[in-house]
């Protein structure tokens, strides 16, 4: 698997999710969102098996730092904590989904920044570290221009 190569990353996420583990649940973190699907309200939640909609794919990691996926329904996903770039991947892909679906010009200029960072982080060029910073910088730009905006 793709993150094996970056034990760096895996020892942050290890670091990070420790107390969270044991204060939330014994579920798994969320590392990486992989898929939504629209089963179109047929399909039964691989989690707990009880009928859905929307069905996610995840990559999870459990305490002692193994990953691998699973899947659950939108009610059942929202049980398992979340790694910050995670969702931070979630909110822009959702964004960019809905720039799609209402037929917008792609998405501002920040948050395709913000989004370029994440994804090299999953792609094994930007260390974690970095691609919050760059959605933080990202963030505050975004503020500026509203707040510029507000004031015309
Ligand atoms: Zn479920």
């Amino acid at each position: 698997m793709r993150n094996r190569q970056r034990p760096s990353c895996a020892r942050e996420f290890r670091g990070n999710n420790t107390r969270m583990t044991k204060t939330i649940a014994r579920l798994p973190r969320i590392v990486r969102y992989i898929d939504r699907v629209d089963a179109g309200g047929g399909a039964s939640c691989p989690h707990c098996g009880a009928t859905g909609r929307y069905i996610f794919t995840a990559e999870v990691q459990d305490e002692q730092g193994s990953r691998r996926r699973i899947g659950a329904m939108a009610g059942c996903i929202k049980l398992f904590p979340v790694a910050p770039i995670a969702r931070e991947h979630a909110a822009y892909l959702e964004k960019l989904a809905r720039y799609e679906r209402n037929g917008w010009k792609g998405l501002p200029s920040w948050d395709r920044d913000a989004l370029d960072a994440i994804e090299a982080f999953y792609a094994g060029t930007m260390s974690e570290t970095l691609a919050l910073a760059t959605v933080r910088a990202a963030r505050a730009r975004a503020k500026t221009w509203r707040t510029m905006r507000g004031r015309r």
